[in-house]
């Protein structure tokens, strides 16, 4: 047995297993099933969807993120066509070119915003760009929600994307890796926050909201799901003893512990900006809308918070810390976080 290392803020995908995943990890290992998703676990897991989104959606399950990402983008664009998305999304910085890779050469155009979030007006003026067969037609908007800075898109804003993508024929994508997470914060339903605002399929994050591993893709505008399985398969995203993600999904899905874990994450976030406020030379970055705070710290504070052992990420967004919540942060965590933060910052200060 190896030592357990206490919990960690550098991602949420650092945590385990919450105990509704184990639970239905443990109830789908009862016995056989039918591989490749034909299993009565994936049938129900992707009912329970439809019932969530309150539509009759194509659902379909991948191993990652990017995988999630890559494979639904390249299924809403030809390679001649573009996908607009904000220059610090994930799709751009942190998936070695995967979407570019899955749909034979789309183009990402990268667009700005404050805030991690891209403005219609971004979004006009990308599209304004160029119109002559020279330059990759943009055919797809990729949003993140919520974002990679943490912040959230609000519902107005979502349709005032969708009103653009409208007038362009433009396609959204929405990798909610933290999908989870917006919904709880904004207190609308899954519905309201993707179909109803025009958005085409949905990566639905799994693996950051509890599970060990897997990715839900809904595609809303079905037309855009036609042959989607192949493509899984040629990409080797589809699992052959798909159950061991469709019933964990399940268990998120029948228990409400997706939305309870996101709540959870946000509160602990909430709270650890909340202590961070106190603290003199830290500045918090952005907005705290969902479970991320990002802050400013003195270089020797983040040198003496990673010789305390403290793991977290710094190349994200900014040049701040990211402290990133999860289902299974405490709040005797984070005060151990805070009292380590307040040591460093007072040590750095003239
Ligand atoms: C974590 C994450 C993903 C998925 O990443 P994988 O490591 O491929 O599972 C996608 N988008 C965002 C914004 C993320 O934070």
């Amino acid at each position: 047995m190896l030592p357990i290392n206490p919990e960690q803020f550098a991602s949420d995908n650092y945590s385990g297993m919450c105990p509704e995943v184990v639970d239905y990890m443990l109830q789908a290992n009862a016995g056989s099933a039918p591989a490749y998703g034909e299993d009565l676990w994936t049938q129900k897991a992707t009912d329970g969807f439809r019932e969530l989104f309150e539509t009759d959606c194509e659902v379909f399950f991948v191993f990652n993120g990017t995988a999630a990402n890559a494979l639904s983008l390249a299924a809403l664009c030809q390679s001649y066509h573009s996908v607009i998305c904000h220059e610090t999304a994930h799709v751009e910085t942190d998936e070695c070119g995967a979407p570019e890779f899955a749909s034979n050469g789309s183009k990402l155009l990268l667009g700005k915003g404050p805030q991690g979030k891209l403005t219609p007006a971004a979004i006009e003026s990308i599209v304004q760009r160029r119109n002559d067969v020279h330059y990759p037609k943009p055919k797809v908007i990729s949003l993140t929600q919520a974002t990679e800075l943490g912040t959230l898109y609000q519902v107005d804003e979502l349709l005032a994307i969708r009103e653009v993508a409208q007038r362009h024929n433009l396609r959204i994508h929405m990798d909610g890796a933290r999908f989870a997470n917006a919904v709880a914060a904004m207190g609308c339903s899954p519905a309201e926050l993707t179909w109803k605002c025009g958005v085409d399929v949905l990566c639905f994050c799994g693996t950051k909201n509890g599970m060990a591993v897997g990715e839900a893709i809904l595609f809303f505008n079905k037309a855009l799901a036609e042959d989607f399985e192949y493509r899984c398969k040629q990409a080797g995203q589809l699992a052959s003893k798909m159950r061991f993600i469709s019933a964990p999904w399940l268990g998120l899905l029948e228990t409400g512990a997706w939305l309870k874990n996101a709540q959870h994450a946000n509160r602990c976030a909430a709270y650890l900006e909340s202590q961070l406020l106190q603290i003199d030379g830290v500045q918090i970055l952005f907005p705290r809308e969902a479970n991320a705070v990002f802050v400013k710290l003195p270089e020797p504070a983040i040198e003496y918070l990673r010789s305390q052992n403290w793991q977290f990420y710094t190349f994200i967004g900014s040049d701040g810390v990211r402290f990133m919540c999860s289902w299974a942060t405490t709040q005797a965590r984070i005060d151990e976080l805070v009292r380590d933060i307040r040591v460093g910052v007072a040590a750095a200060s003239p």
